[in-house]
């Protein structure tokens, strides 16, 4: 099953490693065939080599659309060579076995993540390349196939200890990834056409053409397997990246219960200090305030109860007091886009707590897409980046909101769409006054967030619960009066909501009735 490398083509856009491949190869008395591009680089590198065209007997043609389609390559590349009747067809028409090809593929991905033009993005949709690696793959009983730079010492490391040849296990490896290669191109073609190729941005996570960063301990749950990936080859512009600065290895659900954190301070980025607390992918404490400390506070006053082993994010870099606050209860993780001396020096007391120190915050607005498996399949979606501004909303009621009231309703709004559906949330100067979330019907979300405001009053000794005099958002529309009755009975007094019930002039009714001021969105934030 060895079978000695004679003659080699090589084909490649990425031309690292390809120099000191050849030499190799060429060292070991292997004949070298190319394409344009790369044959002058192993000619510029000191060595010989055929051209594809001399093999074919035809020139390089339609700006490279068209070289090394051709039976002379691809049954050198497929012939199964023990069976009679293919040997009989390369001597017939002077086809020489091709024993290892090195391909990798036009930059098609990195075309479209430069912003190139539409023709330009078609053009480099690799033909060839991608069909030599197939027949090769397939073939592999008889041929090597690399498609990877980095797998050039691996080989050449096999070549050495088998004096010139490869092993069969080694080509099986290998074609299993030129397979793997091939499969994540066209994928990325076909996303382009179905996104970019729409006017929709390219999608930013494939999990098919991802790298592997490290494997996690477990999933959400022990019995769970868990790893975490992050896209290959399209870089992801405008992403933030994150240094764990201390404590222990991050969980599975440290991930997504900080990305959760980390995406919703985000949308407070250039505003005033904001500090976001989660639990269980859900907030359970927002703030924004002159500075961190009090933002910490207020956030914190929401629902202490839940905070206790929370995610907490912030927009703006930790400080010492804010660290030393925070340091007071329970925290799993800490996520902020910096944090000076005093602050590292608070957390650094707490060595289990893992600090997270990221070069900036998502834009809460970018494209992408989200995915989710289902039993038998895959449901992708554009991400939800939609939003709306001050101007945009519509008064619904006889009243008008107030500064202050509207200043809350988006406030309310914009913690309501990184809450889980149903979504409920009262918002006072600033603060997240109750969340209710992912309830099956929307009157109990908006009691377990006025139930919890009214928990908040009794701990602390206020006077009265904060939802008195807040504003309330609600993710979807209000389907009956029922749950914005609930909200007035708290004492909220302006509500926020997308509208478009078949309800909703009952609804406007009860509120106009309660004495609320009401807006409309157009827009809803369903999140499950
Ligand atoms: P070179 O730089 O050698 O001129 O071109 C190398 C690139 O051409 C490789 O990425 C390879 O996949 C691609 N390629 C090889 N043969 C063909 C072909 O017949 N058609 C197209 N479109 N691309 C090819």
């Amino acid at each position: 099953s060895e079978v000695t490398i004679g003659r080699a083509l090589l084909s490649v856009s990425d031309k690292s490693g390809l120099a000191e491949l050849g030499k190799a190869l060429a060292a070991r008395g292997v004949e070298l065939v190319s394409t344009g591009g790369t044959a002058k680089a192993l000619r510029d590198a000191g060595l010989e080599v055929k051209d594809v065209s001399e093999l074919t007997g035809f020139p390089e043609m339609m700006d490279g659309r068209v070289k090394t389609l051709h039976p002379t390559v691809h049954g050198g590349l497929l012939a199964v060579r023990d069976n009679p009747e293919h040997a009989r067809a390369m001597e017939a028409h002077d086809i020489g076995a091709i024993d290892l090809v090195v391909v990798n593929l036009y930059p098609f991905e990195a075309t479209v993540a430069k912003g190139a033009e539409r023709d330009e993005v078609i053009e480099n949709i690799d033909i060839g390349g991608p069909s030599m690696v197939r027949s090769s793959a397939k073939n592999h009983q008889y041929v090597t196939i690399l498609t990877d730079p980095s797998d050039y010492e691996t080989f050449l490391g096999e070549l050495e200890e088998r004096d010139g040849a490869t092993s069969l296990d080694f080509r099986k490896r290998m074609a299993a990834k030129a397979f793997a290669a091939t499969a994540a191109y066209d994928a990325a073609i076909s996303q382009w056409f179905a996104y970019a190729d729409q006017g929709e941005t390219f999608p930013q996570t494939r999990a098919m053409a991802s790298n592997l960063v490290s494997t996690l301990r477990y999933g959400e749950n022990p019995h769970q397997q868990a790893a975490l990936y992050v896209p290959r080859r399209v870089p992801s512009p405008g992403l933030p990246q994150a240094e764990q600065v201390q404590g222990k290895e991050l969980s599975y659900n440290n991930y997504n219960d900080a990305n959760a954190a980390l995406e919703l301070a985000a949308e407070f980025a250039g505003g005033k200090p904001a500090v976001v607390i989660v639990k269980h992918a859900n907030p359970c404490g927002v703030a924004q305030a002159d500075n961190l400390l009090d933002a910490w506070h207020a956030a914190l006053e929401c629902d202490s109860v839940s905070a206790f082993g929370g995610i907490v994010a912030t927009n703006v870099p930790l400080d010492g007091p804010t660290a030393e606050a925070i340091c007071k209860i329970f925290t799993e993780v800490v996520v902020a886009p910096g944090a000076d001396e005093a602050a590292r020096a608070a957390f650094a007391a707490k060595k289990n707590l893992r600090l997270l120190i990221t070069d900036g915050l998502p834009d809460p607005r970018r494209p992408g897409v989200t995915q989710v498996v289902i039993a038998g399949g895959l449901l992708v979606q554009t991400r939800d980046n939609g939003a709306i501004t001050a101007d945009e909303l519509k008064v619904v009621t006889e009243r008008e909101p107030s500064e202050q009231e509207l200043k809350d309703c988006l406030f309310a709004w914009t913690v309501a769409r990184h809450v889980k559906s149903n979504a409920i949330v009262y918002a006072r100067d600033g603060a997240t006054a109750g969340i209710g979330a992912g309830q099956m019907n929307r009157r109990d979300s908006s009691r377990i967030a006025a139930m919890k405001a009214a928990e908040a009053a009794e701990k602390y000794g206020w006077d009265q619960s904060r939802t008195v005099g807040s504003a309330v958002a609600s993710d979807a529309f209000f389907p009956f009066a029922d749950g914005l009755i609930a909200a007035a009975e708290a004492g909220a007094t302006a509500v926020i909501q997308p509208g478009g019930s078949i309800r909703d002039q009952e609804v406007i009714a009860a509120a106009n009735e309660a004495g609320l001021a009401m807006v409309f969105t157009g827009m809803r934030h369903f999140r499950h």
